[in-house]
């Protein structure tokens, strides 16, 4: 972070939502900054770039609820300016474009605090791209114009020159318009505009929850009333909008519209989060796990020290091998340690993590549970072999177990503890026990028993009226099912990506497993349930 004397306010373009449209430059500074300004257009996720410590200042406005007045927005940006702090003001969007960027510029220069511009994606032609609508196009518009919805109504005159506009041959995109959309329509067609113009909204552009309704000028008023659409949202006149039967990419991703939640813990939920995002999915975090150190390193070190002793050491999960390597590192050590000793990782992102550390595992078994490691171990000698099975405090003791029951010397240190992740506001709470998404993800037993008391027993019945449950595993499967809460998705290969496309197949019409009610069964359902899954 900066601590010149002399502050410097930077009016940064957040983008219009999708929170990867962002600049490098925007980038830059977010994490730079000693104090991060923002609105409700901004995506709250661009705040990850900024410095935990940096202090994060919400001066939100929706439509007709100003949060905090203009002025003292001003205000405030001076005054963190004088105080000599780099100052991000984040604004949806572009800065300039129908941001009043400008007012907050001109105030910065009258009070002499240095300002500088970073343009962003504005959502005049980004929500329009993202709805499969070009802004321009040959033959079909020349030009595109940038025109405000939100003229008061009390003004006598408008500022706008209908006619002209009317007139031309062009995209006309209206910001801020869409409790005006009947004015607008009414004094396009009055100064000649035909009434079968195409014309389009789009709402939320470039967000999971992107909405877009068609008609003309004649009938999308109408729609918008209909459709009850509300800010922000942007209406879009001009024969381009007929590019979007073509165009339409977005919004035709196989998860798009739907609702997912995420039970992983927030530390290891990102693939995960990545992956039903790029399908198109409006992914909820709902982490219910957290993992942390265990009690003590000790047993964990002393194994680590005495390395050469073991034959064989068994990561059953990425956590497991995140944090042997860790403590290999403690010691001052690195992946030479390991030199004498064969390695098992069960399941590839293991793999990939031991890999990443510099080892290239020894055996992979082909199935990842711990039983079919055991069998993997069955056509090796690991009788009278030293094992080391760095693992989880509530892990189960199947895969010790099935080692020593093949003669092996097991030692199973504590590497790490799952305990509850109980962060969640009441807000979120709420929206699970209203059932209000379309399909929760369970990526561990603990997941499953978290999120049943994280959401209320009492509430899962509601919670998972409609919703559809998937479960990464047989032993998940388990759990969800001590619950009555029955699986549509179990993907035949247990790792994250074959969860997410079996969800995203699911949603194709692609699985097997078609349930149309949610994923809790009626008691009377349940032995039927077993039965289909047979
Ligand atoms: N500076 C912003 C615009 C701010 S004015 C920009 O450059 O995009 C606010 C208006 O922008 C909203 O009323 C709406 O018309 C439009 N808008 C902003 N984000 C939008 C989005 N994601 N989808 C559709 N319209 C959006």
């Amino acid at each position: 972070m900066q601590t010149s004397t002399k502050g410097r306010v930077y009016l940064v373009g957040a983008g219009p939502g999708d929170p990867e449209l962002i600049t490098l430059k925007a980038c830059r500074l977010l994490q730079e900054a000693d104090v991060v300004v923002y609105d409700y257009l901004a995506n709250s996720r661009l705040l990850q770039h900024a410095h935990p410590a940096a202090e994060k200042i919400y001066v939100g406005k929706q439509a007709g609820k100003h949060a905090v007045p203009q002025e003292q927005i001003n205000m405030l940006l001076i005054q963190k300016g004088q105080e000599g702090k780099s100052v991000v003001r984040l604004k949806g969007g572009d800065p300039f474009v129908f941001g009043r960027g400008g007012e907050e510029a001109l105030a910065l220069r009258q009070s002499g605090i240095a300002c500088e511009v970073v343009p962003g994606v504005t959502a005049g032609t980004a929500a329009l791209a993202y709805a499969g609508i070009p802004a321009t196009h040959r033959g079909a518009a020349t030009s595109v114009s940038f025109i405000t919805g939100h003229e008061d109504p009390s003004k006598p005159e408008s500022e706008i020159n209908w006619d002209a506009i009317a007139a031309m041959h062009g995209s006309l995109v209206f910001y801020m318009g869409v409790n005006n959309a009947a004015r607008i329509a009414r004094e396009l067609q009055r100064f000649g505009k035909p009434a079968d113009t195409p014309a389009a909204v789009v709402r939320c552009g470039t967000l999971p929850t992107q909405q877009t309704l068609t008609g003309t000028l004649g009938t999308i008023a109408d729609a918008i009333k209909t459709a009850d659409m509300q800010p922000p949202a942007l209406i879009v006149v001009g024969e381009v909008v007929n590019l979007r039967k073509e165009l339409n990419w977005f919004e035709t991703r196989p998860l798009f519209g739907k609702r997912i939640v995420v039970t992983r813990s927030r530390a290891q939920a990102s693939d995960l989060i990545t992956k039903l995002e790029l399908l198109g999915a409006e992914v909820l975090e709902f982490p219910t796990i957290k993992i942390t150190p265990p009690d003590s390193w000790e047993d964990l070190d002393r194994a680590v020290r005495d390395m050469s002793s073991f034959d064989w050491v068994v990561f059953s999960s990425a956590n497991s091998a995140q944090m042997f390597f860790e403590r290999i590192a403690a010691a001052g050590l690195d992946a030479r340690t390991l030199a004498a000793t064969r390695v098992c990782a069960v399941g590839p992102a293991t793999a990939e993590l031991v890999h990443s550390f510099g080892i290239i595992p020894d055996l992979l078994p082909d199935r990842f549970t711990a039983e079919a490691t055991v069998e993997a171990f069955n056509s090796i000698a690991v009788s009278g072999k030293r094992v080391l099975i760095p693992r989880a405090d509530i892990g189960r003791a199947t895969l010790s177990a099935g080692l020593s029951a093949l003669g092996a010397s097991v030692h199973a240190p504590t590497a790490y503890r799952t305990v509850i992740d109980d962060s969640h506001s009441e807000d979120m709470r709420n929206l699970l026990r209203g059932g209000d998404f379309d399909m929760v993800t369970f990526t561990s037993s603990s997941t499953v028993k978290n999120f049943v008391s994280g959401i209320g027993p009492e509430h899962l019945e509601t919670a998972l009226r409609r919703a559809q449950v998937a479960c990464i595993g047989p032993r998940t499967e388990e759990t969800a099912r001590s619950f009555n809460i029955v699986p549509a998705i179990r993907p035949g290969r247990y790792t994250i990506a074959d969860l997410a496309d079996e969800i995203a197949g699911f949603y194709r019409g692609a699985c097997r497993n078609t349930f149309k009610t949610g994923g809790l069964l009626e008691k009377a359902q349940i032995q039927g349930a077993r039965n289909l899954e047979e």
